[in-house]
């Protein structure tokens, strides 16, 4: 075959996202501002029985400190940010619990935000990604769960079970760290992996420090993600890449014409879930050197410009649907 998806959006090697639990206002104070210096989205994980109040969980380190409400998540969501379930009581979800903590909590969430929810985020610990939880994500229509496992999140890797890599000041006992800004970015450039940061409210100095990092150290970490991954790297919110993602693993490719003159390419997308609401990929094409002088793609017909990227390889990034037609002469 030579036409061939890209493991990631405009074939980019690795990708980061970051993720704030709890949706905290007083992100305002640092994190927001340091994203918008950067360029970088972010992704906030909602509390959605406490929405807009002042959090009173137990003995969370955040008591005091309050959520964001549904016209500030709104604003987030313009701003390029996306926003995921972290249950309605970040308690430990029990069998008869699933209805409350994902989707009654999904439907208040999705109404306050009038956009959909497509990611779930365990609250605690990973004791909320047991099977029960994972089935009724399913059920209730969510396209991922992310963990606090820390570890990359690789192109064949299933999207229910999602690892983040902790951006804290340092680990829990007995394993005591260095804050880390370079965390998982070598490995995550050798073997094309997804980084999914995670910390709650990055302030003057950490909160607790197992469990968040600076302002300081967040802006490091953005400094060394866009230093390291140059133009390797494909900063997006989750839902982007499961989009991504789910798109690439459910498209066909089927060769229709393969001579001197022409090869042809017909898509079959099956079983693509409704809630992909961008389903666009990148493609790479094997072409004959003398293709390359005017680089371009036929989509149903129509020609387009492509990007040479290499002796006679082109790459397109396109809007697919089924049955949609690619050509190169
Ligand atoms: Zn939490």
């Amino acid at each position: 075959m030579s036409l061939t998806i890209c493991p990631w959006k405009y074939n980019k090697r690795w990708v980061y996202s970051i993720t704030y639990d709890e949706a905290l206002a007083d992100l305002h104070r640092f994190a927001i501002p340091i994203h918008e210096e950067y360029g970088i989205p972010g992704h906030v994980e909602v509390v959605v029985g406490q929405l807009g109040e002042v959090r009173n969980l137990g003995s969370s380190s955040y008591n005091g400190y309050r959520h964001m409400n549904g016209d500030e998540l709104k604003d987030l969501l313009t701003r390029g940010w996306g926003v995921g379930n972290h249950s309605w009581s970040h308690q430990v979800i029990q069998p008869d619990m699933v209805d409350r903590e994902l989707r009654q909590a999904k439907e208040v969430l999705e109404a306050a935000i009038d956009a959909p929810i497509d990611l779930y985020c365990s609250p605690g610990n990973n004791t909320n990604m047991a099977d029960h939880v994972l089935s009724a994500c399913r059920e209730y229509g969510y396209l991922g769960a992310m963990s606090i496992t820390d570890a990359l999140n690789r192109p064949t890797d299933p999207l229910f079970w999602l690892n983040r890599t902790p951006l804290h000041e340092r680990y829990y006992e007995p394993f005591g760290s260095e804050y880390d800004p370079f965390r998982n970015i070598r490995y995550a450039k050798e073997d094309h992996g997804w980084i999914i940061d995670y910390c709650h409210c990055p302030l003057e100095t950490p909160i607790h420090p197992n469990k968040d990092c600076s302002q300081a150290q967040l802006r490091r970490r953005f400094e060394t993600v866009l230093c390291e991954g140059d133009d390797e790297v494909w900063c997006a919110v989750p839902e982007e890449v499961l989009f991504y993602h789910l798109t690439r693993t459910q498209t066909q490719i089927e060769t229709l014409t393969d001579t001197e003159t022409e090869k042809r390419y017909r898509l079959a997308l099956n079983g693509l879930s409704n809630s992909v609401t961008c389903r666009t990929l990148t493609f790479e094409a094997d072409v004959p050197a003398s293709w390359c002088r005017s680089p371009h793609v036929w989509i149903n017909g129509e020609s387009r410009p492509a990007t040479l990227i290499g002796p006679q390889k082109l790459q397109i990034t396109v809007d697919v649907e089924n049955g949609l037609e690619l050509a190169f002469r």
